[in-house]
């Protein structure tokens, strides 16, 4: 937190927290109370010193003391009574028994001291009064902040939701955020707008009022908008696009415009709204009837706003979302949103370099391959990279080491792709069987099939809720498109799995559902797309009607009902064709599948150079020419000489 932010915490503490407010209020009240006028056993204290105990006795009791002459001192109230013990050590209190005046018989017998004291004065009688208004007076403050709060202005003062919204001036530098360059690069000119206003303004360029930072989520979007505010050293105004609309109507406008106002006022400095889409949605795709009043009149202030000040104000509005394409084209027009930055999910050498910026807090063992990590990580967002560094450091503090080990980042990689390992889930051994079966299958054809991904790691421990077992590949990386063969060899990898159940345990199951229907999609694209197959040619029997970032894929059929049932036909074909050579070679590596099950059932987990260790022992065994693909080696090399080119681009 900034020091700015704690300032306008403190000017708004006892605004903001009326309760707080309240219960320190009373604490002192009561205390003084109890200082001012004291009860029974206090004052006694007081007067007697704070070794006295105080002791209840029966009325009858005490007149034995005082026959007894063990009290020497006695005071006497409306309704009770105190007496002194001889030796100093106690104060005895007992209730009046009214109409008894034997007690001062007693006392004057025996030349005990004694006199009467008022219980109450006027403070205590005050107080009692006060009290329950003050109670009352509490409450009402503390709904009336509640009210405040959610109404964003409110009962106490119309308009001052501006309390709410606090700046920060964050640390974040462009160096925390990695592997995105380019997106780092766009932004670059708004940090030097924001620091050095006056230079742009002179010449009268435009400057970009507001820039739309796109990607899915966690690829670092605030974290981008945050070090441009770090970089340039300005106040930076976070809020999030749902925030305006969970409250009443006219309150989302009216905070948009108090933001915009603090913003103008603190300039230079940076808004930011967090999933813009909220309130930025296009009122066509708004869909049910009438709309939403709250998320109509809070757009529109925000547009009004930013056509309200020129570009001569160093405001930048930064907005993030996930789905450019639902957003309202007005958003979008010159002089409000017309930049659009994408911050994507980092490639192989933007994951190397994301992991090393959060692996640079936590101790790292020197076993951790960064690269690997890497490699076995594709496909996954900065977010999910800093929440594996961050478990495998939480695995490492349970198992009380000292320093975090590759092990522990290869669990927490395992974590985050398949989901929480269920150690506790226990298999039934018929489908440990079959799953180790189907996994094999899917392995030995990885391994043996030209233009297969080579195979990382074969697991029969179950993950998540779904799977019972995995085969996990290594993805090349920098590949941006796939040869026909090597289709093809994927539709063979996702038949391995099936076949072997059929050729190892005779039936089959409901396991390979999901690689059957991954098989059939990849061959429909191979006809409808690609051009790769003889029924359509070269012709492209479907658009892909991609949207923006992988979003709706809206299909329309534009092909004869003939074609249709030749596309059935050839992908029935194919994939019977397919699965009868992926039948015979599992048939022809029996032995070998029998290796690899019997060592999945030891081990759980093997590793793909075990695999390709089995697989080639079989090959000489039996005497076959070998079919294992190039050797993982010379691909680890080649992927070795990218890395160590990063590391060089680092220097
Ligand atoms: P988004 O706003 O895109 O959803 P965030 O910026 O909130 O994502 O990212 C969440 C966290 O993930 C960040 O605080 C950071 O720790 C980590 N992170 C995400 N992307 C990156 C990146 N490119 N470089 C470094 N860390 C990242
Ligand atoms: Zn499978």
């Amino acid at each position: 937190m900034s020091n700015q932010e704690n300032k306008n915490d403190n000017n708004n503490f006892f605004n903001q927290n009326p309760l707080i407010t309240f219960a320190i209020f009373s604490i002192v009240i009561i205390g003084l109370f109890k200082v001012l006028v004291g009860d029974g056993a206090s004052s006694q204290a007081a007067l007697g010193g704070a070794s006295q105990r105080v002791k209840q006795v029966s009325y009858s009791e005490l007149k034995s003391l005082v026959d007894s002459k063990s009290v020497k001192k006695v005071e006497i109230g409306q309704s009770y009574i105190k007496a002194y013990s001889s030796n100093g050590s106690s104060v005895y209190t007992t209730r009046i028994v009214k109409g008894d005046t034997k007690l001062i018989e007693s006392l004057d017998k025996q030349g005990i001291e004694y006199e009467g004291f008022s219980e109450t004065n006027w403070f205590t009688e005050m107080f009692g009064w006060l009290f329950p208004f003050l109670i009352i007076i509490g409450i009402w403050m503390f709904f009336a902040g509640r009210m405040q709060k959610s109404m964003g202005g409110g009962i106490l003062g119309m308009g001052q939701s501006k309390k709410m919204i606090n700046s920060e001036k964050p640390n974040t530098k462009f160096d925390d955020v990695a592997g995105v360059e380019e997106a780092k690069e766009e932004v670059q000119e708004i940090v030097d707008f924001l620091k050095y206003p006056g230079r742009y303004v002179e010449i009268g360029a435009k400057i970009p009022k507001g820039v739309l930072l796109v990607g899915s989520p966690g690829t670092g979007k605030t974290l981008l908008a945050k070090a441009v505010a770090g970089e340039a050293d300005v106040p930076f105004f976070s809020v999030s696009g749902s925030s305006f609309i969970e409250m009443f109507v006219g309150v989302g406008a009216a905070r948009v415009r108090d933001l915009f106002e603090q913003a103008k006022k603190d300039a230079p400095s940076i808004i930011f709204i967090d999933e813009i889409d909220a309130i930025g949605k296009s009122r066509a795709a708004g869909g049910v009837m009438g709309g939403n009043d709250e998320r109509e009149q809070t757009l529109n202030q925000l547009l009004a706003e930013m056509d309200g000040f020129g570009t001569d104000t160093p405001v930048i509005v930064l907005a993030a979302t996930n789905r450019p394409e639902v957003l309202d084209q007005a958003l979008l027009r010159p002089g409000r949103f017309d930049r659009q930055v994408l911050v994507d999910k980092p490639d192989f050498e933007g994951r190397i370099k994301i992991l090393k910026v959060h692996m640079k807090n936590v101790k790292m063992d020197d076993d951790v391959d960064v690269e690997e990590i890497a490699r076995l990580t594709a496909g996954l967002a900065g977010a999910d990279l800093a929440n594996i560094i961050n478990e495998g450091a939480l695995l490492a503090g349970r198992k009380t080491q000292k320093t975090v080990k590759q092990k522990d980042i290869y669990e927490s990689v395992e974590r985050a792709i398949a989901g929480l390992a269920k150690k506790s889930r226990r298999i039934n051994p018929k489908e440990k069987k079959i799953v180790a079966y189907h996994e094999s299958g899917h392995a030995l054809l990885a391994e043996t099939t030209e233009g297969a991904k080579r195979v990382s790691k074969v697991s029969i421990v179950p993950r998540g809720l779904a799977a019972l077992g995995y085969t996990l590949n290594k993805p090349e990386e920098n590949k941006f498109m796939m040869q026909m063969h090597e289709l093809w060899a994927e539709v063979d990898v996702l038949l391995g799995g099936r076949a072997a159940e059929q050729v190892f345990i005779g039936e089959i199951s409901t396991g390979a559902g999901n690689d059957l229907e991954r098989a059939t999609d990849i061959i429909k694209s191979m006809v409808q797309t690609y051009g790769m197959s003889d029924i359509a040619g070269l012709m492209v029997l479907e658009k892909s009607r991609q949207s923006f970032l992988g979003g709706a894929q809206q299909a329309s059929r534009e092909y004869s009902d003939q074609m249709a049932q030749n596309m059935d036909n050839f992908i029935k074909e194919s994939l019977q064709e397919h699965y009868e050579t992926v039948v015979a070679r599992l048939e022809e590596y029996r032995d070998a599948i029998e290796a690899m099950v019997a060592l999945l059932y030891k081990k759980e987990n093997i590793t793909g150079e075990e695999v390709r260790e089995l697989i080639a022992n079989f090959e000489k065994e039996a005497g076959i020419e070998s079919k294992l693909t190039d050797s993982i080696d010379e691909i680890e090399d080649e992927l070795k000489i990218d890395a160590e080119m990063v590391d060089g681009e680092k220097e």
